[in-house]
């Protein structure tokens, strides 16, 4: 596989980065996720607009313009053959060339890492099909959670747990309302109206589900932006996430209560569809 870092296209297994870089050492760094379908991007701009976004909030400043990002991106895509899959990016603050809480200097480099992910089939995965099953947790990340950093242990641990608890993923609750997923923005359905958190510092805003907010309105489908608890999720119709990589995915249990008869509801499968088909459209 071919990677990018800090200007430089290099055989994976020449990418190198200091031991004092700063994403490797305090976790400062930012990163986005972009889908790739039939070689093309998928929302592109809003991830590069998130990525500003995080950027800034952290005072980082931003090594590469639109152009070089997506110049990148698409070299990327064609080297490494990429018909479905995902390409990473991450921008740390660079390496200081020792450990210190304060930041570097102004004119501490960033370091840039780009690569491919190669992922067949993306949009047709079996959890879009049957549904996936979620176990909540208790929110236990940092506050800032609309910056899209690199610190992902907490995620990374919820992940486990629901694994171990023998289901697809957890939903995390804070003071008793569901926040989001490990890695996605989620939503319930009760009588024909889409539920979802508004947006706030609580989670990240996810560009998927910007876009399929977008499109539920266009199509006339109700939308509403709340909290929402535990008791409400287990008693919808439906249930679904949205994230770059899973686009619209099912969710048919929650705490073991099976939401529309454990399997994909109409609304959930049809938003699909249409964020699919649309993003694809809008694909560059
Ligand atoms: N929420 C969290 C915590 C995430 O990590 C992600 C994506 O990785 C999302 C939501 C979904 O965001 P997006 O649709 O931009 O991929």
């Amino acid at each position: 596989r071919t990677v990018y870092l800090n200007g430089n296209y290099l055989p994976e297994t020449e990418a190198r980065v200091s031991i004092f870089d700063r994403g490797f050492l305090m976790a400062d760094g930012v990163y986005e996720v972009v889908s790739v379908l039939d070689g093309k991007l998928l929302d592109f701009d809003g991830h590069m607009a998130r990525l500003k976004r995080s950027l800034n909030e952290l005072s980082m400043k931003n090594p590469l313009s639109d152009e070089e990002y997506l110049d990148a991106h698409r070299r990327l895509v064609r080297d490494n053959d990429i018909t479905d899959g995902l390409l990473y990016l991450q921008v740390t603050r660079g390496n200081p060339g020792d450990r210190d809480f304060a930041f570097p200097p102004e004119d501490t480099q960033p370091t840039v890492v780009m690569f491919t992910q190669s992922k067949p089939g993306l949009a047709d995965n079996a959890g879009a099909a049957k549904g996936i099953r979620v176990v909540t947790v208790e929110d236990q990340r940092w506050r800032r959670r609309d910056i899209k950093t690199v610190q992902l242990l907490f995620p990374s641990l919820a992940k486990m747990e629901a694994k171990a608890r023998g289901v697809d993923d957890a939903w995390l609750v804070e003071d008793g309302f569901v926040t989001e997923g490990t890695s996605n923005n989620v939503y319930i359905i009760k009588d024909g109206k889409i539920i979802t958190r508004e947006l706030s510092s609580d989670i990240l805003h996810g560009i998927t589900r910007a876009a399929v907010l977008r499109y539920a309105r266009e199509a006339q489908m109700a939308v509403e932006e709340r909290s929402f608890t535990v008791a409400e999720a287990q008693a919808a119709d439906e249930a679904f996430y949205t994230s770059a990589s899973g686009f619209v995915t099912p969710v048919v249990e929650v705490d073991g209560a099976r939401l529309g008869g454990g399997t994909p509801g109409p609304i959930a499968t049809r938003l699909r569809e249409i964020y699919l088909e649309e993003a694809r459209k809008a694909a560059i």
